[in-house]
């Protein structure tokens, strides 16, 4: 199953191998089973240092990854190719010896969980996000012998997704409850099982504390760590944005990239540098004493002399019954991430803008049929998409058109619109609805403690200070006429400069 250019890299990475590891392959007689068993075979050839012993699991057809003497609890149900072949070979790697990359912090507070946590990571191989959840849940097996992973692909166990309602990958539960749908960090997984992880920050007064990790966030952190101050970035996740783009090409001097690996470029660059990374973790509110008091979604209050907000933006939400309740049901926003799971089915894609006619191209390639729903007159993406779209044999243009419900209980079954036109309503019978109405900033959490326009944008000057002494802002949470990742490397760039200057005069 393996070409002979990626089984020559799996032989290099196997022979980092410090232990013998024993892969315990539950299979049968059926298809999957035989190319499961093919997959195991031909990486165990690979190295000696690989054992296969038949045996009979939860799941089947699957395997677990453990040392001769010793489960680990990693297990892999679904043939680990696409996307998930990167969490193999680590799975295997760590298993056999090799130390996770992870704070020292976190493995121990990792090492002291004692209660039984069963992890269980519904994937599918063509998902870019699903590989960090099931290699960080990986990580807390092999770190913890009281925890164990299972990743399930989707597309093998259709069963079982359907009965369990998953509409959105990666899908987690813990102990047979629903844990959570969507991007997770490790840093939030431990905040979910109750840890705090980040109460020694509380005790650190920082120079500049950076609010935010995409482009800007990250901008901003570099340049104030290289002028040798005490900087800290908190952010939700690092990459922002740029986690939800699949090719970018105009980052200049970047021919081209991904955004995973720009994600993964920007935390290696900041890494670099003597900054706080406070990862995995949402400020809700920001206030003066003394000093900046930013206080974290978990209550631990960080204190800093000025900070620098680079929340940039997320998609606007419908705001109609039906969406909230049914996110992750059959309502979704990443066309990348959940396309796959809307193979052959009805879907809507609700905005006809660049992103909307984008991913309506993208998603007719998958779903039986896509209908566009634009609230103007006419679509407003650029020329050239629309001429793509409209080749297209089993899409529908609606225009002048308000989506009025999103119908369903346990999962999305229609929607109803309003022709703006004559008032009618109108249903659709469709199993998804893809919003795509473009993207509104993240500053909601910031009340009146700087000011902002209409859009919610924070009002900055051209050396990214707010209408607050002290408090600078970058990026797409800004008023920056474009919001594009190269203008917000160099907006956080100036908003750290520019902390940096008031810093020596105050
Ligand atoms: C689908 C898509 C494709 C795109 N393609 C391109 C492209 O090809 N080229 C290009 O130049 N641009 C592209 N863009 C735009 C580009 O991604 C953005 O302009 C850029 O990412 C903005 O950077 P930012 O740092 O300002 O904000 P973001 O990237 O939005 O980052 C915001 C950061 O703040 C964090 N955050 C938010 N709220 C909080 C909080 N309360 N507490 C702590 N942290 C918080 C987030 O986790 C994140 O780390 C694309 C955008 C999208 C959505």
């Amino acid at each position: 199953m393996l070409d002979l250019d990626t089984k020559n890299k799996l032989k290099e990475y196997l022979s980092l191998l410090e232990k013998d590891i024993l892969i315990k392959l539950s299979v049968g007689s059926d298809e999957a089973s035989k190319n499961m068993e093919s997959f195991i075979n031909e990486v165990s050839s690979l190295s000696n240092f690989i054992k296969v012993q038949k045996t009979s699991l939860e799941r089947t057809p699957s395997f677990s990854i453990n040392q001769v003497n010793k489960d680990f609890g990693i297990s892999f149900a679904g043939v680990p190719l696409g996307h998930e072949f990167s969490s193999f070979i680590l799975a295997l790697l760590q298993v056999g010896g090799r130390k996770p990359k992870l704070d020292d912090n976190l493995i121990s507070q990792i090492k002291n969980i004692n209660d039984k946590l069963n992890f269980v990571t519904y994937v599918n191989l063509s998902c870019q996000i699903c590989p960090d959840v099931v290699q960080t849940l990986n990580i807390m097996s092999v770190i913890n012998p009281n925890i164990s992973h299972t990743m399930v692909d989707g597309a093998s166990f259709q069963d079982e997704v359907n009965a369990k309602n998953i509409m959105a990958v990666p899908t987690i539960y813990l102990n047979d409850d629903l844990f959570h749908s969507g991007r997770i960090t490790i840093e939030e997984i431990l905040e979910k099982l109750g840890i705090n992880t980040t109460k020694n920050f509380s005790e650190q007064l920082f120079d500049v504390l950076v609010i935010g990790g995409g482009p800007a966030g990250a901008s901003a952190t570099i340049y104030a760590a290289r002028k040798g101050i005490k900087t800290g970035l908190i952010a939700e996740r690092i990459g922002g944005q740029v986690l939800d783009t699949s090719t970018i090409e105009n980052v200049i001097s970047v021919k081209s990239t991904t955004g995973t690996k720009l994600a993964s470029d920007l935390e290696e660059h900041i890494k670099d540098y003597d900054a706080t990374i406070i990862k995995g973790h949402k400020v809700k509110e920001i206030s003066k004493t003394d000093y900046f008091n930013v206080t974290l979604e978990n209550n631990t209050v960080i204190n800093s002399k000025t900070v620098v907000i680079a929340t940039g933006a997320s998609w606007r939400n419908l705001n109609v019954p039906g969406e909230h309740e049914l996110k992750t049901k059959g309502v979704a926003y990443c066309p990348h991430c959940d396309g796959p799971l809307f193979k052959g089915k009805d879907i809507a894609v609700v905005g006809g803008g660049n992103s909307g006619i984008e991913a309506a191209i993208d998603l007719a390639k998958i779903a039986s049929h896509v209908t566009i729903l634009e609230f103007l007159p006419e679509l407003k993406a650029d020329k050239v998409l629309q001429e793509r779209l409209y080749k297209l044999p089993n899409v529908k243009v609606l225009t002048n058109v308000a989506v009025k419900e999103i119908l369903g209980t346990e999962k999305v079954n229609g929607l109803i619109y309003t022709d703006r036109e004559t008032s009618k309503e109108h249903r659709i019978d469709l199993e998804g609805v893809f919003v795509q109405i473009g993207l509104a900033p993240n500053t909601n959490w910031l009340g009146d403690f700087v000011e902002r326009n209409k859009f919610g944008e924070i009002l900055v000057d051209a050396k990214g200070a707010t209408n607050v002494p002290g408090v600078f802002a970058a990026g797409d949470c800004t008023n920056s006429p474009y919001k594009q990742i190269i203008i917000s490397m160099g907006s956080g760039a100036t908003a750290a400069l520019s902390a940096f200057n008031y810093l020596i005069r105050n």
